[in-house]
């Protein structure tokens, strides 16, 4: 009786949980769903862009640029030819959501960094507390100046 050799599991490298890769991606499937690689997807990418921020800036500009000469030989809309091209609303929108995707990305660094002085604040208070209780347990914790 020949057992059938299954694939080994595989942490995913976003939501951390186990899974069996698919056979045919056994060396180099690293997520374990279709969201958790869309995530892993978008967080590389981000991350790539924040390593060359002015490159990436320069390089949405130039395709922007090539967009509105496109269409201003389609003829569209608000655009003349000839003349600086006026900002349209939907370059703000994409800056906006630059912006927006910098805010973020910032406030999650912030979160995490906050997170890791929460945890060692609270070790450091919970050490002290453990160090008062081995003292004889009815002392007040050191961070409140005696009454006189
Ligand atoms: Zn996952």
């Amino acid at each position: 009786m020949a057992t059938k050799k299954k694939t080994p599991r595989r942490s995913c490298v976003t939501c951390l949980k186990w899974f069996r890769p698919h056979p045919s991606a056994q060396a180099t499937q690293k997520t374990c769903s279709e969201e958790c690689r869309r995530q892993r997807l978008l967080a590389l990418a981000q991350r790539r862009r924040e390593r060359d921020l002015d490159g990436h800036r320069e390089q949405e500009s130039r395709r922007q640029e090539a967009c509105r000469k496109r269409r201003v030989e389609r003829g569209g809309p608000g655009l003349e030819a000839g003349g600086p091209a006026p900002m349209s609303r939907s370059t703000l929108s994409a800056e906006v959501a630059d912006l927006e995707r910098e805010i973020i990305g910032k406030l999650d660094h912030e979160a995490r960094l906050s997170r890791s002085w929460v945890v060692g604040k609270l070790r450091s208070w919970l050490g002290q507390i453990d160090q008062n209780v081995d003292q004889g347990g009815s002392e007040k914790p050191a961070c409140h100046a005696p009454a006189t």
